[in-house]
């Protein structure tokens, strides 16, 4: 699910105004993973295709796709395409029809993109740093070469950065970083940077070294939103998103390659002591861009038997957020390995369960949406499928948890029966909750959050089942042990047997309004 105001380094600026505030995956049939018992029977009247959506399928998807080999599935990167295939290959041995560009199941959406050279790079003694790093770059074409001695600035307060620095690596250790989550969490650490940046730059720096001594600080989520990775290039659509981000390109590394660091410069492990000043090093820094960016959604299609011109689309993103600094993954399991098992079973059991609904069945898996939703905003601008014969979106993101939101059968939902967009399929899909026991809790807080969003915008009925933001959202701690595989099954039948309702109805969805109950 997409963070609250994440926004790229592009709007440093902006941000900075604002007020502060491939190892095998392990399978079911691992034996480390403890058994999940049988899975739930059906309530009288589920259609029979309920049987193969199951705790087991649902987590050997999850454990492939929330594997450190997935490297947190950056929109773009690699990892993300190997996991857009993986989708494919599910769509295409279930005989499932193609949906996307050129006959293919891969539908291709452009970007903008910024990277780093690997030329960048810090030496010092006989260590090289060419990982495991991050950049604040200061635009999009930073060229910095240094190589000489470097400046210990301390923790980069006014009285510590002193003296004329021009031509030397200056250093800043530090020790306390902003912690918390969120965006004013990122607002408070991008501040930080820009005041580091901005007294180095005046006192005639042309870049710096950052030492992060604590790596599980938010500043290294902060980073991963922010900052530019190796092998991790900052995305954008369109390349107006230009800005001067920071004064001095910031080059920033985690706990252990900051200690030693700090060793070569003769100081201690938080940067006490007197600084050797004749220690010496190289740092390099090489920023490109350019407009050949690209990712993908995988889209296919199951026809329906009788209104087969009209689609009802399942969705869930598979993209997540990458890396962090330290090398440390985000595997994302509940966001969105949970939404993407769900959708790899719900479309296994249209191909499989038997029996054809009257109305066509699109399975949609976006990437771009932890960057702004920008698979579906491409899909809903773009549909492979006549926007105007699809009668509902029916989107899963975040399923996978019994968490302090949503207990073990209770699970949110937007639009909810307070909304204004409430509607005939929220209804029947609060009914059919109840014959799988399972009750529902207001997710209108997310109605903008996930890519339900960008079908909602274009009129199309929508329904998102969510089960809420918790501890590790967002955290490299979202791992695939931590998914209750039961309440995922519970809620991946309740999509399908929702999708199944309004692609077999006579009516399609019609908006209700608010309403006093469900
Ligand atoms: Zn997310």
């Amino acid at each position: 699910m997409l963070r609250i105001a994440a926004a790229s380094w592009f709007s440093l600026a902006l941000l900075a105004q604002a007020p502060v505030p491939p190892a095998p995956a392990p399978t079911a049939a691992t034996p480390e993973l403890p058994a999940l018992g049988a899975p739930a029977p059906l309530p009288d009247g589920a259609p029979p295709h309920l049987t193969l959506v199951e705790r087991d399928g649902l987590r050997t998807h999850a454990y492939w796709l929330a594997d450190d080999a997935r490297q947190g599935r950056y929109t773009g990167s690699k990892a993300q395409q190997a996991t857009a295939k993986y989708v494919a290959d599910h769509f295409q041995k279930l005989g499932l029809k193609p949906l996307g560009d050129k006959k293919g199941f891969l539908q291709t959406f452009p970007l903008n993109r910024v990277w780093l050279d690997p030329v960048t790079s810090l030496q010092f003694g006989t260590t090289k740093v060419t990982g495991n790093f991050a950049v604040l770059p200061a635009g999009r074409d930073d060229k910095v070469s240094l190589s000489g001695k470097f400046a210990f600035c301390g923790g980069g307060r006014g009285d510590e950065v002193k003296g004329d620095l021009k031509g030397k690596i200056a250093v800043v250790a530090l020790t306390k970083a902003p912690r918390g989550g969120g965006a004013a969490a990122d607002v408070g650490a991008v501040n930080l940077y820009r005041d580091i940046a901005r007294k180095l730059a005046g006192a005639g720096a042309s870049a710096a070294v950052v030492c992060l001594l604590d790596n599980d600080s938010s500043l290294a989520n902060t980073l991963n939103y922010h900052a530019l990775l190796p092998d991790h290039a900052a995305l954008s659509r369109s390349a107006a998103e230009r800005g001067q981000a920071l004064s001095v390109p910031l080059f920033l590394i985690p706990a252990t390659t900051s200690a030693a660091l700090l060793a070569h410069l003769h100081l201690d492990g938080t940067g006490a002591g007197t600084p050797d000043e004749k220690a010496t090093g190289k740092l390099q820094i090489t920023v490109k861009s350019d407009d050949k960016g690209s990712s993908s959604n995988i889209v296919a299609v199951l026809e329906g038997k009788g209104r087969k011109q009209e689609a009802v689309v399942f969705s869930a993103h598979h993209d997540h957020v990458g890396q962090r600094l330290d090398g440390d993954s985000f595997n994302g399991a509940d966001d969105n390995a949970s939404g993407t098992a769900g959708l790899l079973e719900i479309a296994e059991a249209f191909a499989k369960g038997g029996d054809r609904p009257e109305r066509s069945i699109v399975f949609l898996s976006v990437s771009g949406e932890e960057l702004g939703l920008w698979g579906s905003a491409w899909f809903a601008d773009h549909p492979t499928w006549p926007l105007d014969k699809i009668v509902a979106d029916v989107n899963i993101d975040m399923i996978g948890r019994a968490t302090e939101a949503s207990g073990k059968t209770v699970i949110g939902v937007t639009p909810s029966n307070s909304h204004g967009k409430y509607s005939t399929m929220v209804r029947e899909a609060h009914r059919l909750a109840d014959l799988l026991g399972m009750t529902f809790t207001s997710g209108d807080q997310y109605y903008e959050r996930s890519d339900h969003f960008n079908f909602a915008k274009k009129g199309v009925p929508v329904v998102f089942f969510c089960d809420g933001e918790h501890p590790d959202y967002h955290q490299v701690t979202d791992h695939a042990d931590k998914l209750d595989y039961p309440k995922m099954e519970q809620v991946a039948r309740l999509a399908f047997w929702t999708g199944w309702q309004v692609a077999n109805g006579k009516d399609k969805p019609k908006d209700l309004g608010p309403q006093n109950g469900w």
